[in-house]
Formats: structure tokens, C-alpha cells, sequence
């Protein structure tokens, strides 16, 4: 009979994988694509929403072209439960799909608990994250428009590893040049958990002092740990509390959910998957590939869409070789190149090449490979929207 792959999550990481098992087995291997949301919305760009010179119809794509041109039967529903020991993945809908082989990606999941009050916050709609693009995204640009002039936007970040390093710098840039067209006198205020900017410190820095001074501030060394949604307060383990209009919280991040329910996250305090790096295998169970911002990253390894579309096809190519009899490639290669926007046109960069090291099982960064932008430029806001096009055309069509 047939082999077939169960993938649960259709992100960066999922859908890629899914995609590649098909045009790597020849179509010989069924793929099974197990997503709740209806389409593909890309956290890469969705800054830009809330910046508002994107639209969420510019970030969406549909599933359709995986199970059209690719014959991957996407099923609409959420993995509730993975049994590894009889290879089942229950879906909440009711259904039991049994697999040869399991493919989990299902992103992050937000620890609401480690801000005190968040829960409750985000429940109400009244402090939001838009840490996963959709629905939130909207809405936290409806908070932004509903601000007066002179307020202040905060945003927390957690200490690392979190889900894209640049992503809170990125995004503090897109609010802050909103303001400085449609709110002048209002304020961005970043308050990160961590010792200085995690990633592309001195071209944020540069950014915001040259482009938008007197609007952003940045803050090192500020743990949030409560909020108060009412009174729009942050407090923080050592510093005096902040009061904001618009707060953005973002709290610590472990692996997406049903991964930490099938016992997957074996590392950091089981915050994240442990995976043989040349097949992206689980250390923790046999026959099932962990993928993207679950897993227990190599150094120097971010947690991006680029890398996790990278990490979806060297998982496809292990898969299809394992359940062909064929030999692993043993030598697998990742890229990563992480764009952020600083205005509406003008682009910074990190880039990286990782090659598997045999000796140590680990990925290493190429010495000399990649590194940091000069500056920003608008030819660059050009790559990085070609990149988005490029990555979307390649992970979903
Ligand atoms: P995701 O892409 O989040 O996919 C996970 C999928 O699993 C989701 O579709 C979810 O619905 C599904 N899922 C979850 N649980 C279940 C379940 N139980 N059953 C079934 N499905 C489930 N990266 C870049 O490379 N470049 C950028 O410019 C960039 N910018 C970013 C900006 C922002 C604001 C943010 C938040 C992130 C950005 N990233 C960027 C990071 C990138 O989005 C993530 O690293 C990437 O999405 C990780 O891929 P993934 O497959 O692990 O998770």
C-alpha cells in the first residue's frame, strides 16, 4: 500500500513539507495537510498592515493550489491529539488519521501566564499580541487609528529565543511611521526583556534616531510582568510602571501547543522540540519530523518563515528518502535572510548560510556567509518584496 504523510500545521514550515514530500516522491507518497485557517495569512509582511500600507488581502494566500497542483488533501480542522506509540493524529472534528510518517509544525504558543493579567486581557480584545498574522492584525490597526494624537503605543518583549528576532523592532518602525504621518505628537515605546536589540541592533538604532526621533523609545532590561488593561498600565520587576493607549504585550513563547501535548518538547526547560538535525526527526518519538519555531534551535539558527521553509524541505527530502530506502543526504544546507521594512519603502537585511557538521550533529553558520545590510535603501524594499512572493509561490503553489 501506499505511504502516507500526515503534516499538522499549514505555516512556513507544514505546508512546505507537504509540498515537497509530492514533488520529491514523484506524487508516489500521500500527503495529508492538517489546517484550521482557511487560507495562508504571512506573518512576513503583516507589520506593513499595521503600518498601513499593505492590506490583509496582500498578505492572504488561498490552500487551494497545494491540493490542486500538487494533490495534497487538505483537511480543514485542528490536530487535538498525536498518539506516537499507535501513529494516530485525532483531529478535533472527531476523525483519526493514521500516519507512516508525522510532520508537526504548528508554530509558537503565547504563555499568556508569564504576564500577569494578560489572559484575561486578550480574551476581552483589549491588549493584543498579532504574534500569528490574521484576525488580530486587523485589529490591532483599528486600535491604532482609534488612538488620539499624543498618545503612546508600548510594546514588550520577552527575552529569547521568541519567534523572529526583528519582528518587534520591525514592527515599533511601521507604528512609529504611521505616526509621524497620521499622528505626529504620539509615541512608540520599546520595552525589551533582553540586554540590547536581539537582531540588526545598529541599523534599528540608526533608523530611529535618524528617521524617527522624538517618536521612538527604547528601552533595554524591561521585563514586563503584569498589565492592567483598564487603567492601560504595564508594570515591570524593577522599573516604575508605564502607562500606554495602545499596549502590545508579547509574552514568553514555547512550542506550538499539541506539540508540548504529544511530550515533543524534550529541551529548554521544555520550551522547545529536540530534533536530529539532519532529518529534523523528533528526539523524543520515532517517524515524526518537528519543523519551524518549535524546535530547539543550533545556534545562530533564527526563528523565521525562511527557516522554516528551509527545514521543510530537508525534512521532505529525509522523509521521502527513509520511506523509499534511499540513503539521507548527509550534508544538508539552510539559508536564512530575514527583511525588515523600516518605512513604507526603505529595507534592512540579516543573512545566513548553516551547514550540517557531522562530528558535532549540529548545524554551524558558514564563516563569512551573510551578515548585516549596510543600511537601508528602497532596491532592498524591492528584494524583500519579491522574497514574499517568491517564498509564498514556493511554500503554497
Ligand atoms: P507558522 O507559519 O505559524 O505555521 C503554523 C501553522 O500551524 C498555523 O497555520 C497554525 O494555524 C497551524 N496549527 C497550529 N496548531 C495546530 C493544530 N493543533 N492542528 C493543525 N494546525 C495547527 N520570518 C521571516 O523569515 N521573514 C520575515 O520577514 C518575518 N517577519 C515576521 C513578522 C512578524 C510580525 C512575525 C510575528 C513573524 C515574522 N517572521 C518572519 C517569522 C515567521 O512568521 C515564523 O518564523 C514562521 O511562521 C514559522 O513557521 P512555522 O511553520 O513554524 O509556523
Amino acid at each position: 500500500s501506499r505511504a502516507k504523510v500526515v503534516v499538522i500545521g499549514g505555516g512556513y514550515g507544514g505546508a512546505t513539507a507537504a509540498k515537497y514530500v509530492r514533488l520529491l516522491s514523484d506524487h508516489k507518497i500521500d500527503v495529508v495537510l492538517i489546517e484550521p485557517d482557511e487560507a495562508f495569512v504571512s506573518c512576513p509582511l503583516s507589520n506593513l498592515v499595521l503600518g498601513g500600507s499593505k492590506q490583509m488581502a496582500d498578505i492572504t494566500t488561498p490552500y487551494s493550489g497545494l491540493s490542486k497542483n500538487h494533490g495534497i488533501t487538505v483537511v480543514r480542522d485542528r490536530a487535538s491529539a498525536i498518539d506516537t506509540a499507535k501513529k494516530t493524529v485525532t483531529l478535533a472534528g472527531g476523525p483519526v488519521i493514521g500516519y507512516d510518517k508525522l510532520v508537526v509544525s504548528p508554530g509558537v504558543e503565547l504563555l499568556f501566564g508569564s504576564i500577569e493579567g494578560l489572559q484575561a486581557a486578550n480574551a476581552s480584545g483589549q491588549i493584543l499580541q498579532a504574534w500569528k498574522a490574521g484576525p488580530e492584525t486587523e485589529a490591532l490597526r483599528k486600535q491604532l487609528q482609534a488612538m488620539p494624537d499624543g498618545g503612546v503605543y508600548a510594546i514588550t518583549i520577552p527575552e529569547a529565543p521568541y519567534r523572529c528576532p526583528p519582528g518587534p523592532y520591525e514592527r515599533a518602525c511601521q507604528v512609529a511611521w504611521y505616526f509621524k504621518n497620521a499622528k505626529p505628537r504620539s509615541k512608540v515605546i520599546i520595552l525589551d526583556a533582553n540586554q540590547d536589540v536581539t537582531s540588526k541592533g545598529p541599523l534599528f538604532k540608526k533608523v530611529w534616531a535618524e528617521q524617527y526621533a522624538g517618536i521612538i523609545e527604547y528601552r533595554a532590561q524591561h521585563k514586563a510582568v503584569a498589565v492592567d488593561a483598564k487603567a492601560g498600565l504595564i508594570k515591570f520587576d524593577i522599573q516604575d510602571d508605564l502607562k500606554a493607549n495602545v499596549i502590545n504585550a508579547l509574552p514568553s513563547m514555547r512550542a506550538g501547543a499539541i506539540a508540548v501535548q504529544a511530550g515533543l518538547n524534550n529541551q529548554a526547560n521544555k520550551s522547545w522540540c529536540g530534533v536530529n538535525y539532519l532529518t529534523f526527526e523528533s528526539t523524543a518519538a520515532r517517524d515524526v519530523h518537528v519543523l519551524g519555531d518549535s524546535i530547539q534551535i543550533a545556534p545562530g539558527m533564527p526563528k523565521s518563515g525562511h527557516m522554516a521553509n528551509n527545514h521543510g524541505k530537508v525534512a521532505a527530502a529525509a522523509i521521502v528518502a527513509q520511506l523509499s530506502g534511499w540513503e539521507v543526504n548527509p550534508a544538508p544546507m539552510l539559508a536564512n535572510t530575514c527583511y525588515s521594512f523600516v518605512d513604507n519603502r526603505s529595507v534592512v537585511h540579516v543573512a545566513s548560510v548553516h551547514e550540517y557538521v557531522a562530528a558535532e550533529k549540529t548545524f554551524k553558520t558558514v564563516a563569512g556567509s551573510g551578515g548585516l545590510s549596510p543600511g537601508p535603501t528602497e532596491l532592498e524594499g524591492v528584494y524583500a518584496l519579491n522574497w514574499a512572493q517568491n517564498i509564498w509561490a514556493d511554500t503554497l503553489t
